[in-house]
């Protein structure tokens, strides 16, 4: 590389961006990068500088993504323009060009992006339209591959009319959806939206391709908080006969289906007689009792596997994350048996992380 590539680009929830740069900070120390970062409060995004110890490739070979929690999705920053009422086209062509970086003709597609609370149609609108034009240009300038890349794309996040941050999105280490949004459908059968959370839950942390390993072959499950059923439903669709935990009423179709018991009673406080596959948990409470009583299922081996929110307070929001981490960790080392724990902020997550435990010998 020709240019010092010290800076990124991150995607997290808006609203989340100092915890998104905090998250980084620490994770960058621990391979001993030092950086620091602009927080842009509610954009969902903010720029990240690495000041010493490696550069922003070498950070994002040693550190994957999906260790991190509150950045959804990320791109190493090539160059950043300020964009001329006419001829955005050449501003950019000629802004990657002087960034001089050899990996950009590994890019053999372009993504343009606008920020996730973006709210003038015109913008997206222009954004949809310039991937053509552009990507002609800079391939016809041998700035983007033609077919023979490596999978990293570059990615412009128009951030307006006037300003445009360019980066490299690299095949290996990025979200599975750009900016880590994905596109899902709510069926007309699930009883809740929350039935999205589940399914976008299980696509982003369970590990890749082994899906029907982890839900399929009629296991059984624990819904605690089921009611109306989102996350019930969703178990069902998979095969599993479910009990689900709830004083709410449940939905009466899924109800129908015969694979649920519907039992009322206090989900912090109810255990199953014998132990099952899978026990979700989608109660609003305080994340520590949250985490505690997860810990405890592991702990008893009444599950194998748990997806369940952390509702994040209003304040020290990263550090309520790091508690409730540690106190997973702590009760179940002494186990005889080890665990996986993996959590992100879901797309369909508001002010709650969605957390991944797993028994794993
Ligand atoms: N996951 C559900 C779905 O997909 O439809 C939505 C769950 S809603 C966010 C939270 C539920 O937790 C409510 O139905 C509420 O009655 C229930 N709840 C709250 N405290 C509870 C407790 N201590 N025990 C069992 N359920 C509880």
């Amino acid at each position: 590389m020709d240019s010092p590539l010290n800076q990124l680009l991150l995607y997290c929830r808006p609203g989340f961006e100092a915890e998104a740069g905090r998250e980084l900070t620490d994770a960058a120390a621990a391979l001993g990068a030092w950086g620091y970062f602009q927080p842009a409060d509610g954009m969902g995004w903010l720029q990240f500088t690495l000041a010493g110890g490696m550069d922003a490739p070498a950070l994002l070979s040693g550190l994957p993504l999906s260790t991190l929690v509150f950045v959804r999705d990320w791109m190493v920053v090539v160059a950043e323009v300020e964009l001329p009422a006419t001829d955005r086209v050449g501003a950019v062509l000629d802004a990657v060009r002087d960034a001089g970086v050899d990996a950009v003709p590994g890019c053999d597609r372009i993504e343009v992006r606008v920020p996730e609370n973006n709210s003038d149609a015109d913008l997206s609108r222009f954004a949809r339209k310039w991937v053509a034009p552009l990507s002609r240009a800079l391939r016809g300038a041998g700035l983007l591959g033609d077919g023979g890349g490596n999978g990293d794309r570059l990615e412009l996040l128009l951030v307006d009319f006037s300003r445009v941050v360019i980066g490299i999105s690299p095949v290996n280490n990025r979200a599975r959806w750009p900016m880590g949004i994905p596109r899902l459908k709510l069926s007309e059968a699930a009883p809740s939206r929350s039935a999205l959370k589940l399914e976008e839950a299980w696509k982003v942390l369970l590990p890749e391709g082994r899906a029907l390993d982890y839900l399929g072959g009629g296991k059984t499950g624990v819904d605690l908080g089921a009611a109306p059923g989102g996350w019930t439903w969703q178990l069902v669709q998979q095969g599993m006969t479910v009990t689900a935990v709830d004083n709410g009423p449940m939905d009466d179709a899924l109800m129908a289906t015969g694979m649920v018991t519907h039992v009322q009673s206090d989900g912090y406080l109810w255990r199953p007689k014998r132990a099952v596959d899978w026990m979700v948990c989608d109660i609003v409470d305080k994340p520590r009792r949250t985490a505690t009583m997860v810990s405890d299922w592991f702990a008893d081996q009444l599950c194998r596997y748990s997806v369940f929110n952390l509702k994040l307070p209003m304040k020290r929001r990263y550090e309520e994350w790091l508690v409730c981490r540690d106190l997973i960790g702590e009760r179940l080392a002494e186990a005889p048996f080890a665990v996986r724990l993996r959590a992100r902020q879901l797309y369909h997550d508001r002010e709650e992380i969605t957390c991944f435990l797993e028994r794993t010998d």
